[in-house]
């Protein structure tokens, strides 16, 4: 027995399913999920010593690559000073002022240590602040999983076929309206109904968490009127997209200023650091100024913060995000070429370092035509890949991370895999 095997048969004995988050355990593709010993640049190695090129990316933090140098040198020092204080730090402030200069949306941001966490607390401070209950969000959207958010939910849950996790009072989720992506329509119809009770619309401006689905311009130009026009707060959650797909997030590329966005994985370099923040007058109803309660033990943990702001300094380095850009576009024109040439419903899109594979005809643009796509296939096409070294997220519902360490010869590398494991699976 391999020891991927071996760990997985024990972990299961004193873990529910072996695994802490649920996608990790490859029960949508079958199959036992690889334990990781190390990585480096775009490899991971698993237990047994196999060698992968890795575009997970720990769910998106390591724009980098693995274990950047001065990420580890920078979190090295940190901990000669101590791990945790419970009080504040001068590199907190360095943190919020890097983070408010890069999305100028975000007048003040508040640090806490998970996407979760950041997106549950706009959400409260959404309420508080505008005294209102309801809440919009989008089917196919993940956002952590804070109650009141865990309705038609992406990913682990489209994967479980679970569309609200159990253990959520329907009380809890009353006040949660959810819609249709890329659907203006049904967003002006929404207001019209309940316009002077919805609190804020949260919405994934790339969705990642029903594999990659772009949101369009008139989508998001209309969420901004509407919450406009009605006192309503927007909530960008860019924990995924925020430094990914552009410098500023998706809110820089598309030119729509959000009123809160949830920032995670990227800012915290690998480890655990998440945000959330916008207008300073928002953010004044937060405890201690104000009377919305939010507080966390480890938020701003100086370990955490000294990786995420190496990683921010980084990132700003000239051409980063051309190049981050530009390799991941070479890949999915190579997975485009190979469903062309071999004949088969077998398409890619990509923004920035994000991607999406789909066996279907065409790039899907809603949740509708996301679920159309062939399941089957992406889990023998996933399998194949494992096989080849390529180890890609084990969910047809998940997008893709490329790193700056995804030179040519490792995008020639897994397109040369790609198309192997494209012609195995469809002869
Ligand atoms: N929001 C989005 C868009 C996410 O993709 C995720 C996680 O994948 C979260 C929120 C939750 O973040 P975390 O897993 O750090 O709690």
């Amino acid at each position: 027995m391999s020891f991927n095997e071996t760990f997985f048969q024990r972990a299961q004995i004193t873990t529910p399913g072996g695994v802490n988050s649920p996608v990790r355990a490859f029960r949508s593709v079958g199959g036992t999920p690889r334990f990781i010993k190390k990585a480096e640049g775009a490899y991971i190695w698993d237990a047994d010593d196999k060698q992968y090129i890795d575009y997970i990316g720990s769910w998106g933090p390591a724009i980098l690559g693995h274990a950047h140098p001065e990420v580890i040198a920078a979190v090295q020092h940190a901990v000669t000073q101590g791990l945790s204080f419970g009080a504040p730090t001068e590199a907190e402030i360095l943190m919020a002022e890097e983070i408010c200069k890069l999305v100028p949306s975000i007048e003040q941001v508040r640090l806490v240590s998970s996407g979760t966490e950041a997106t549950m607390s706009a959400l409260r401070l959404a309420r508080g602040a505008t005294k209102r209950d309801k809440i919009i969000k989008f089917e196919g959207c993940y956002h952590g999983h804070a109650d009141s958010l865990l309705v038609k939910a992406g990913s682990g849950l489209l994967t479980f076929g679970n569309p609200t996790s159990s253990g959520v009072p329907a009380d809890f989720t009353k006040h949660t309206l959810v819609l249709d992506y890329n659907d203006c329509a049904q967003l002006e119809s929404a207001f019209q109904q309940f316009g002077s009770e919805i609190a804020c619309v949260i919405v994934e401006p790339v969705a990642g968490n029903m594999n990659l689905i772009k949101a369009t311009e008139a989508f998001l130009q209309t969420m901004r009127r509407l919450c406009s026009e009605h006192g309503s707060i927007l909530i960008f959650d860019e924990v995924m997209c925020g430094f990914r797909v552009a410098l500023g997030g998706a809110q820089a590329l598309f030119g729509i200023t959000p009123d809160l966005t949830a920032l995670g994985k990227v800012i915290g370099g690998g480890l655990p650091v998440a945000a959330f923040g916008g207008k300073a007058e928002i953010m004044a109803h937060l405890a201690p100024l104000g009377g919305v309660y939010q507080a966390g033990t480890l938020s701003g943990n100086p370990v955490a913060v000294a990786a995420g702001l190496t990683t921010l300094k980084l990132i700003q380095a000239p051409d980063f995000y051309t190049q981050l850009s530009q390799q991941t576009q070479k890949l999915v024109d190579g997975f485009n070429r190979i469903g062309t040439e071999l004949n088969i419903d077998f398409c890619a899109d990509a923004i920035g370092g994000m991607f999406g594979i789909y066996f279907c005809k065409e790039v899907p643009t809603s949740f509708e035509q996301v679920m159309q796509a062939n399941g089957e296939l992406f889990k023998r096409f996933f399998h194949a890949m494992l096989d080849h070294g390529i180890y890609l997220a084990p969910s047809a519902y998940e997008a893709g991370f490329v790193s700056a360490c995804h030179f040519d010869h490792v995008i020639e590398t897994t397109i040369n895999a790609a198309r192997e494991s494209l012609r195995q699976i469809t002869c």
